[in-house]
């Protein structure tokens, strides 16, 4: 009877251990093969009667056991499998598309070990880190590489693990080829807000950088050669101007101020380029002074006001207000915002600036009462040749360049420029300025 107990329980165990190892098939031919020797006791003992009768029910239920638990560890098994499958699979493809990035990518654990890397990092940095370097840890690696100072300064980089964004670094492989690579590199947190990973994007920018400065030096050469004829078109207009005043033949005085105001536009436009090139190769430069920012905002409204009849342009605050800066790069964002209050305004509508000082700072402002600028495009205007694309402000000239400009001026005396505005009913323009102490 104890031999039998026994029996029955070791059965179970078999019946647990092979639905474990081969999933439904494995439970249930060891719960059949159980069943199958149970028969077999029975008809070798040749039991009659009561002691048949009630071996059989005990086999049948013994079956009915064995089955069920066959049927629920065997699926169960199975359906793990499947899972286990299924994030294998979902590890191999990400592993592959990390592969296959055109980018470099370093993915560290929360210790600064290397986890995964791909085959692009190794082609831009001419090394290969290997899995499980710890970016924390690294010294023996750098003997061991002889890593010159740009390779250690970007593994520092991604030591760190910190959020950088478009982190522009200087790079020279050991072979001497140097590099300009773009660097991202971001920390992973899970659920509960725990660092689980950083992960490094690093690209190699050095020909797209090539091409922005040919780009840069050809419209910086262009607007030379375009600026030395214009101004030289504009003194003999100016020239023949006079002469025409004296002689006072006014058709050929009128075709003659439009050719000067176009000489003029093609001046201003020629400036705005050289600006842009020089903004964009860091040769923006300031001549600082002390000056009166009011006397430059009075030059300024009565220099605009002979452009235009249609709009009344006023200053309010002609106090005496010391600020430091370049007077003339000042005079130009000026002349840029009323310009651009002007044009984007009806006509017979009122234009306002105003100077007020708030802690250590000027804050100059020009109201319009014109088409306004949309919330999601207010951001936007200050980026280089950008432009509003809706249909209404489309018809109105320009490159966007002037917002652009003005921005990296004031950026450059320290101060800030920004606006509110409301669609179809005007904007403010501010900028601060530094205020004398
Ligand atoms: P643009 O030469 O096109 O005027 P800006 O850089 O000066 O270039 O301006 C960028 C854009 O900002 C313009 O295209 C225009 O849509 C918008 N903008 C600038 N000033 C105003 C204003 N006062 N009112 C409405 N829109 C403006």
């Amino acid at each position: 009877m104890v031999v039998g107990v026994y029996i029955i329980f070791l059965n179970v165990a078999l019946i647990i251990y092979f639905s474990f190892r081969e999933g439904l098939r494995g439970g249930y031919i060891s719960a059949g093969s159980a069943i199958l020797y149970y028969f077999y006791i029975v008809y070798t003992r040749h039991y009659t009667g009561q002691q048949y009768s009630s071996g059989i029910a005990t086999i049948v239920m013994l079956a009915v056991l064995y089955f069920v638990i066959a049927g629920i560890i065997g699926s169960l098994k199975q359906e793990i499998d499947i899972l286990i499958d299924r994030e294998a699979e979902g590890k191999r493809r990400l592993e592959s598309i990390i592969q296959q990035l055109p980018v470099g990518v370093l993915i560290t654990d929360s210790h600064g070990k290397l986890i995964q890397s791909n085959k692009q990092i190794d082609k831009i940095l001419g090394v290969t880190i290997p899995i499980g370097f710890n970016f924390n840890t690294y010294k023996s690696f750098l003997i061991d590489m002889n890593l010159n100072k740009s390779q250690i300064s970007l593994l520092n980089q991604i030591k760190t693990g910190k959020t950088t964004l478009n982190k522009i670094l200087s790079y020279e492989r050991s072979d001497g080829t140097k590099l300009l690579l773009r660097i991202s590199t971001t920390q992973i947190y899970n659920q509960a807000k725990k660092l689980i990973a950083a992960a490094s994007i690093i690209n190699d920018i050095t020909q797209q950088k090539a091409l922005e400065r040919q780009k840069d030096d050809f419209l910086s050469m262009a607007s030379h050669e375009l600026k030395t004829p214009i101004t030289s078109l504009k003194m003999f207009v100016e020239l023949q101007r006079n002469q025409l005043a004296i002689k006072n033949s006014q058709k050929a005085k009128y075709f003659n101020d439009r050719i000067f105001d176009q000489a003029n536009r093609l001046k201003e436009l020629t400036n705005d380029l050289l600006d842009v090139s020089r903004i964009q190769t860091g040769k923006l430069h300031f001549i600082m002074e002390e000056f009166d920012i009011s006397q430059v905002i009075s030059d300024t409204v009565e220099g605009l006001k002979d452009t235009t009849k249609k709009h009344e342009i006023i200053f309010n605050d002609p106090k005496k207000q010391m600020v430091i800066g370049d007077r003339y790069r000042i005079y130009q964002v000026l002349d840029n915002l009323i310009s651009n209050a002007i044009k984007y305004s009806p006509s017979n509508s009122k234009i306002t600036v105003h100077a007020t000082t708030e802690q250590g700072k000027v804050i100059i402002s020009v109201q319009d009462n014109g088409i306004g600028i949309c919330p999601d495009q207010q951001s936007k205007i200050f980026d280089r040749l950008y432009q509003v694309t809706d249909p209404d402000v489309k018809t109105y000239p320009g490159l966007g360049m002037g917002l652009y400009i003005a921005k990296e001026i004031v950026n450059g005396h320290h101060g800030d420029m920004w606006v509110q505005s409301s669609k179809g009913k005007g904007s403010m323009f501010f900028f601060s300025l530094p205020r004398c102490a």
